[in-house]
């Protein structure tokens, strides 16, 4: 009998790679093995999960078979290996080795996860020991990235070191089958971290912190609200006297406000969303995602005083939670002032506390690491990432090249980096701007802690071909590398191809603000073919003169005129008095003697710049108080319906062909009878029509037929869905972004492919 039980025995041993560390992988396990009488173990290794199972065959082979299905769903399985080891005679019970975890589990680590539909039902549940907890977590849910100090994934090593666990969440973190076996964070009420109000009323601390922290913002004030990568600022968003205050006090007068509100239900009743949206919205990422408002919303216009989009997105963090079921929505913006990185400690509390934020709901549990909230629009089929941080970030993207690890720097504006191990890329969160020199230490901390934490010495660093990006600088200063530049373009091009998983040369057609280019003058509108090694310029938009330089670029009115005196001549000086009314006739004459004389006019083909200029001649270029915001009201003007263009040339240069609208913009500076609406339309239909031309040309001579989409223009999703469409319409296959922004955030994950892939052929 027992014999002929043995031979019915079967061993089995599981080798698992993925993200299979931090999601509650190995009590998934437990509860199969345990649910089909299996013996054996799991443990975690330097590379994932490893299983051996024993029993019946025929159970042996269920539990293999169903192990997928039966995974947390934060887990990702890359690889199974499995082989047949000998029976162990007298293995009885089903173990879960502890976690001891060590060596190379980077890429297993898990970003941030909105809190799960078990961990809101209990915090909301009025007989739970964990009622309206706002630390509740478990395996599937929770902070990881930003409380993490150092790898391994372990409580000593996090933010929650300082808290002891009570017998109750000890005995929960012990039990396999518990779901929050071994949750790093675990913690209640009675030994975990705890809210208070800071600056409420005078007085003795507030009893409820949230009854009081509610009570003011409904009388209208501003809070600072510490969250899971920083403090946010928020008020009312149906108040507009509230809303108008926070950005007086944050020096942010029009740039869109994320909202955030209490559920799915009420997002509907402000906001048109579809099913893909809604999707992405419940997520564990939690992004903010842009929607169109419902006409009849109450939220206040303020808070997008430039488009119909409201940035919606959901109470990711229970603390989130329990405030929105009692005040929502609620505007949620970055805790900073202008554009320093957000506040995360003390420290940076103090500088918005007071200035900015009348009160200050905050915690003792650390934010060890800054993470921006994620921002995405999504388009019918095309998903535009804005923004890659917080429920992302440090999740690698797999990429179709390897080698050496690199560190890449990134670009100056939106600055991310990118770290390589193999063919794993990870891209740090949102840095943000190194023009300001305040940001640059953040920029150098950022580096060391990502290299830290991911366990990364670079051998190659690549950088920007701009000499004077601070990201460059830096990158000429790291010692015994071998360094790579990249041309700024190329970077944007590769990582759109490599984000997609493909190798091959592409048509790449880049349109941006601004690329250094490697003729040393100011690119932004290219057209090329383009591998991950090198890439060749085939046609660009026209040159032309950005007088007074860098100015213009918050001062598109010039740069209209730049345009117009270049097809023109002097009469540009009539044209802008009726058209440029931000130009005084002073400024103009001036501004017409540089041009004359070609001082401090800069050349560039850059597409944003077009933009902007066009977005001046129909009275939408004034008061630009963030980047692009002229070519966002000229997108918001655009009539959707209208179908017609304007005409454009396509002129040879040197060889070249070069994408003319000077016939457009003198047709914008007459605008006869047709509005501003159908303008805009017209003016975004022209360059899709313009480069689909110039794609037709280039496939026609060289047989290439994938186009890849990048640059910060491509977040204008009008522009991108348009020319997708009549691509694809001239059966072109057309690659767009879909992980990393096409803004300059992804350069940083193209330069590292650049890298990788030149130094492969060495
Ligand atoms: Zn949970
Ligand atoms: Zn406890
Ligand atoms: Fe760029």
């Amino acid at each position: 009998m027992s014999r002929l039980n043995h031979e019915n025995q079967r061993r089995v041993r599981l080798t698992i790679k993925g993200r299979v560390q931090g999601v509650g992988f190995r009590p998934a396990v437990y509860r199969l093995a345990v649910r089909l009488g299996l013996s054996g173990f799991t443990r975690n290794t330097s590379s994932g999960v490893a299983i051996e199972i024993q029993g019946p065959r025929t159970k042996v082979n269920e539990f293999i078979a169903s192990l997928n299905a039966n995974a947390p769903r934060q887990a990702l399985i890359d690889s199974v290996v499995t082989v047949r080891v000998p029976v162990r005679i007298g293995d009885r019970i089903f173990r879960v080795a502890s976690s001891r975890r060590s060596g190379d589990i980077v890429a297993g680590m898990p970003p941030d996860l909105a809190i799960c539909d078990a961990c809101r039902r209990e915090m909301f549940d009025r007989c739970d020991r964990r009622y309206l907890y706002p630390f509740i977590n478990c395996t599937d849910c929770g902070p990881r990235f930003t409380i993490i100090r150092a790898l391994p994934y372990d409580r000593a090593l996090t933010s929650m070191e300082r808290f002891r666990m009570c017998p109750e969440c000890q005995a929960e973190f012990d039990s396999p089958s518990n779901r929050r076996f071994e949750a790093q964070p675990n913690a209640c009420s009675v030994c975990g971290p705890r809210v208070r109000l800071v600056g409420g009323r005078p007085g003795s601390p507030a009893a409820d912190p949230f009854a009081e922290a509610a009570a003011m913002l409904k009388s209208g004030a501003i809070l600072a609200v510490k969250g899971v990568g920083g403090f946010h600022l928020c008020c009312r968003a149906t108040d507009t006297a509230a809303v108008s205050r926070l950005r007086a006090r944050k020096l942010r007068p029009h740039k869109p406000l994320a909202v955030m509100f209490s559920s799915m239900t009420e997002i509907r009743r402000h906001c048109l969303v579809d099913q893909a949206e809604e999707e992405e919205l419940t997520s564990p990422a939690a992004p903010v995602i842009v929607l169109r408002r419902r006409p009849g919303s109450v939220i206040s216009k303020s808070i997008s005083p430039d488009t119909d989009d409201i940035g919606a997105f959901l109470p990711y963090s229970p603390l989130h939670a329990v405030l929105l079921s009692r005040v929502s929505p609620l505007v949620m913006t970055s805790g900073n002032r202008l554009d320093e990185p957000m506040a995360i400690d003390g420290r940076g509390l103090k500088a918005i506390l007071g200035p900015i934020a009348d009160a200050a709901l905050t915690h003792n549990r650390d934010i060890l690491r800054r993470c921006d909230d994620s921002v995405i629009k999504i388009s019918g089929k095309t998903r535009v990432p804005i923004r890659r941080s917080r429920g992302y970030v440090p999740a690698p993207l797999r990429i179709p090249v390897s080698g050496q690890p690199v560190l890449a720097c990134g670009a100056e504006l939106k600055n991310t980096v990118c770290l390589t191990r193999g063919d794993l890329a990870f891209v740090s969160p949102h840095i943000g701007d190194l023009e300001d020199p305040r940001n640059y230490d953040y920029f150098l901390a950022s580096v060391r802690d990502f290299m830290e934490l991911m366990d990364v010495r670079p051998r190659i660093v690549a950088c920007d071909l701009h000499p004077d990006y601070a990201s460059t600088r830096y990158a000429m200063s790291v010692p015994n590398v071998r360094r790579e530049m990249v041309q700024h373009h190329h970077a944007h091009i590769a990582a759109c191809l490599a984000e997609n998983n493909l190798r091959e040369r592409a048509i790449g057609v880049a349109l941006d603000g601004t690329g250094y280019g490697a003729d040393g003058h100011i690119w932004g509108g290219e057209i090329m073919a383009v591998d991950f090694e090198k890439f060749e310029r085939l046609a660009h938009f026209k040159e032309y003169p950005m007088p007074g330089g860098k100015e213009a670029i918050l001062k598109p009115d010039r740069m209209a005129l730049g345009i117009l005196f270049s097809e023109c001549g002097r009469e540009a000086l009539a044209l802008a008095r009726r058209h440029l009314p931000g130009l005084t006739a002073h400024e103009a004459e001036a501004l017409v003697g540089m041009l004359e004389r070609g001082c401090r006019c800069p050349m560039t083909s850059s597409a944003g710049r077009s933009f902007d200029a066009a977005a001046a001649l129909l009275g939408l270029g004034d008061d630009v108080s963030y980047e692009g915001r002229a070519a966002v009201r000229l997108q918001a003007a655009a009539d959707k319906a209208e179908r017609r263009h304007y005409p454009f040339e396509i002129v040879e240069e040197n060889g070249m062909p070069v994408i003319s609208l000077g016939r457009a913009f003198k047709a914008l500076a007459c605008r006869p009878s047709c509005g501003r609406n159908t303008a805009a339309a017209m003016f975004h239909n022209t360059i899709v029509v313009a480069l689909a031309e110039i794609c037709g040309m280039i496939r026609a001579k060289s047989g290439m037929d994938l186009v890849a989409l990048s640059g910060g223009v491509f977040q204008n999703d009008l522009l991108l869905v348009k020319l997708r469409a009549m691509l694809e319409r001239q059966k072109f296959r057309v690659c767009v972004h879909r992980h990393v922004p096409p803004n300059d955030g992804g350069v940083a994950l193209g330069q590292a492919v650049v890298a990788l892939a030149r130094n492969n052929r060495l």
